[in-house]
């Protein structure tokens, strides 16, 4: 745990060194909560004590600065803002109840899932992205237990055995309070304490000495119009998703599912070898997005096929023009592919990328004749291999190129004409759903 995870950004004097204060404790009780998510006791200490230090915040702001000068003409937006956005109304009742009543009424559910298509994956998906600023929609689930229960429950579906060997299940745990059931409790707690933050760096950006360049809105804090939409959310408090769940394939339990993730460093060395093997090193000047680099790896794909190398499996992320991380990946079976198109998911949102650019080696076969089945291009015998280089950013645009190739039993390798193929990628659906999830408001209340 890091000490004054939001430092203070007044260069003169701070106008309010007890509010900082406030906001660590916030920190320091949310990742109390967090370690003690499976037991109800220590957890809902905590939980009082955090939802009593975030109202702690905004007294500790009011008490130091309010014969300031121009502090109320500061302050009333930001308090009309606190009051139109339902996470805080909700938490300053919640603290209210504490102080006065007692405990709140909390409920631990364990929810699970099965996931055997993309789609699901996207559910899931859609969901970790709302972390950010959001909240989910809950979704209606059975609440189980164990995975015989779920089995019990699967087999009721009769879903055909094919889909079953592909699925994983999905096991999360979660917690809520009555009166705003539709979100996850350290979610919101992490949601006030970036919106405080916001606050409480504004505080020191307008009532310091000199004005460090930083424009601070409340009314687009936390959402995707604010030029900082996760900015005081600390990457510690973005997901909490890992230490609440647990995956495994429904065939045998195996808990070993997402198949192989590594990130590649930017390693100058090994760029200026492969400059030196396949040409210079890709720069597009002017690059506005992801979409701008297909044509350019289509080019270093190819130089790379003809050297006789294989290829891996790569995703690219980008903001904007600019590649932000490159992730290596392999999979052993579609299980292991809906796992990986989360983690993705999940990566590209927490890295703020807006567009991805993916390579891959496919098997690309023939479309069915009429009244056939259609039969998986990895099992037609004439299939031929192809290089794919595809591209998508958050707006839905998409562009692809394809590249046949086939190597011959001497070395050889024979490159076909290359194919524009911009179909909108089943794996990358979570990504979409988290990019859509992404572009929309504020977290209600639920019902
Ligand atoms: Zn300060
Ligand atoms: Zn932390």
């Amino acid at each position: 745990m890091h000490e004054h995870l939001i430092g203070c950004a007044a260069s003169g004097t701070c106008p309010s060194p007890t509010a900082h204060l406030r906001l660590d404790e916030v920190h320091t009780f949310w990742h109390r909560c967090l370690d003690n998510y499976q037991e109800p006791n220590l957890f809902r200490t905590d939980l009082n004590a955090g939802i009593q230090a975030i109202r702690n915040v905004t007294f500790a702001l009011q008490k130091e600065m309010r014969h300031i000068e121009g502090f109320t003409e500061w302050y009333t937006p930001w308090r009309d803002a606190m009051t139109r956005t339902p996470v805080l109304k909700w938490l300053v009742q919640a603290r209210n109840q504490i102080v006065k009543e007692g405990d709140l009424v909390t409920h631990s559910r364990l929810r699970a899932r099965l996931v055997f298509d993309y789609y699901a994956a996207a559910a899931i998906a859609e969901e970790r992205a709302h972390e950010f600023a959001l909240e989910p929609i809950e979704i209606e689930s059975e609440v189980l237990a164990s995975l015989e229960e779920v089995r019990a429950n699967v087999e009721e579906l009769r879903l055909p055995d094919a889909v079953l060997a592909d699925g994983i299940v999905v096991l999360e745990r979660r917690w809520v309070a009555e009166g705003f059931p539709a979100s996850e409790l350290l979610n919101a707690i992490a949601y006030a304490f970036s919106f405080l933050a916001s606050l409480v760096l504004d505080a020191d950006v307008q009532f310091s000495a000199t004005r460090p360049d930083l424009e601070l809105d409340p009314d687009t804090i936390g959402t995707v119009g604010c030029r900082y939409p996760a900015a005081l959310r600390p990457p510690c408090m973005v997901s909490t998703h890992r230490a609440r769940t647990a995956s495994f394939r429904y065939v045998d339990g195996d808990s070993n599912v997402g198949g192989f993730t590594s990130a590649i460093e930017f390693d100058p060395e090994a760029l200026k070898a492969a400059a030196g093997k396949y040409g210079p090193p890709m720069q597009v000047i002017g690059a506005r997005s992801a979409l701008d680099y297909v044509k350019p790896y289509a080019a270093l794909g190819e130089q790379i096929l003809r050297s006789g190398e294989d290829h891996g499996w790569f995703h690219f992320f980008y903001r904007g023009g600019e590649r932000l991380h490159t992730e290596f990946v392999a999979a052993r079976d579609r299980a292991d592919k809906f796992a990986l198109s989360q983690q993705l998911a999940e990566l590209a949102i927490r890295i703020g990328a807006d567009g991805v650019l993916q390579v891959a080696e496919v098997w690309i076969g023939r479309l069915p004749e009429e009244g056939q089945a259609l039969i998986p291009p990895a099992l037609q015998p004439d299939r031929t291999e192809a290089l794919q280089i595809y591209a998508e950013i958050s707006s839905g645009e998409t562009r692809g190129l394809i590249i046949p190739f086939s190597r011959s039993a001497f070395g050889g390798v024979q490159i076909g004409e290359t194919i524009e193929e911009s179909h909108p990628s089943n794996f990358l659906l979570p990504l979409r759903a988290a990019w859509r999830a992404g572009r929309r408001g504020a977290p209600e209340a639920g019902s």
